[in-house]
Formats: C-alpha cells, sequence, structure tokens
C-alpha cells in the first residue's frame, strides 16, 4: 500500500488522512522535514498559504519540501495549490514554484469566497461535489498542465506530471474520486 504524507503543520490535514484511506493509501501525517523521506507522496492541504510559508522557513523544511514536490507525486489543494504554482498573485509571494501555472488568491470576494457546486469533470462518473472556501483561481496554465475540471471557465482541478492540484475541497465531500486519482499516480511513480 503506497504511503502518502499529509502535511499537517496547519489546514485541514486530517480529512485528507481519511479520504487517503478510504482511497486505498496509508496516511502518514508530516511534520518534520526528515518524515519526507519516508514517504511516496505528499497531500499539501488548504489553509492560510502565508501561514504555511512561515512554518516552512523553519529547519530547513521549504528546501526539503522543493526537492521532494520536484521528485515525487504530490497533491495541493487549496493553499496547497497556491504553494505549488510558479506565480502567485493577489498578492505576489513565495511558493514551490512546480506547478505551471499562476493563481490568483482569495480570488472570488468576500459574498461568495465560499460555496459547494456540481459539475462535471475529466473524470469518470458523473458529476463531482466540490467546495470552495476562500478559494484561489488559476488563471493561467502552461502547456504541460491538463485542465481536469473548470468553474466559470477557469481550471479548479489540474495535473502536470506527477503533480495534482485542486482549487477546492476534495477531502471534504464524500466522493473520493480525487484521491483516488492522487493515489493511483502515486501507485504508477512507484512502479517505474
Ligand atoms: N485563502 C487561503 C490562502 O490564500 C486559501 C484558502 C484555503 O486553503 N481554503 O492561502
Amino acid at each position: 500500500m503506497p504511503q502518502i504524507g499529509v502535511l499537517a503543520i496547519q489546514g485541514d490535514f486530517d480529512a485528507h488522512g481519511v479520504a487517503l484511506r478510504e482511497a486505498g493509501a496509508e496516511a502518514v501525517l508530516v511534520r518534520r522535514p526528515e518524515q519526507l523521506a519516508a514517504i511516496d507522496g505528499l497531500i499539501i492541504p488548504g489553509g492560510e498559504s502565508t501561514t504555511f510559508l512561515k512554518f516552512l522557513a523553519r529547519d530547513g523544511f521549504l528546501e526539503a519540501l522543493q526537492s521532494f514536490v520536484r521528485e515525487k507525486p504530490t497533491f495541493g489543494t487549496c493553499a496547497g495549490c497556491i504553494l505549488l504554482a510558479k506565480e502567485v498573485r493577489n498578492p505576489s509571494q513565495e511558493s514551490l514554484a512546480v506547478l505551471d501555472a499562476t493563481v490568483e488568491r482569495n480570488a472570488y470576494g468576500r459574498q461568495i469566497d465560499s460555496a459547494i457546486l456540481n459539475a462535471d469533470t475529466r473524470l469518470e462518473g458523473g458529476p463531482l461535489e466540490m467546495v470552495f472556501i476562500r478559494a484561489p483561481r488559476i488563471v493561467k496554465t502552461g502547456a504541460e498542465v491538463e485542465v481536469l475540471a473548470e468553474r466559470d471557465g477557469f481550471p479548479v482541478l489540474v495535473r502536470q506530471a506527477k503533480l495534482l492540484a485542486a482549487t477546492f475541497h476534495p477531502e471534504l465531500s464524500s466522493d473520493r474520486r480525487v484521491h483516488r486519482l492522487f493515489v493511483d499516480l502515486v501507485r504508477s511513480g512507484q512502479s517505474h
């Protein structure tokens, strides 16, 4: 069974642990950079990307994560998506800069910043429930980025080789298709 870490320094990491187990993986809460060596993939959860950056500034965590995300499958949700993006706006901030995308933080404005939508995606099995909470918007993607779902014409679920990113929170819905997709990505990485 693949061992998938969930970055557990901030945000809703517990729900991702449950979702990963339901999707057929073992979930490991990652709180120290040394733990990255023992996992096959990683989820960077939602939360507050600026708070993540503050924690990651300690003990070489950011540098360790920077090498990890270049080598192993990583799934960023919401704040995690912001951390993976090459360019962050509103305001501009540091990131792991691996996902060829430009992301605008808190892009939906105060009134509609949180929403639950049901929409078609490129995943099999019909419409997917998507929970958005103070979500960012992916405003630009590079040629290597495959768009798997959109909201109002902007990507909300994207894949670039071993990277997966969602601007919504799949761990808060009972549908496990997105987590299964990531577990499959990790499994295919293991067989290489
Ligand atoms: N608004 C947060 C940020 O900019 C992301 C919100 C979330 O992860 N639910 O980092």
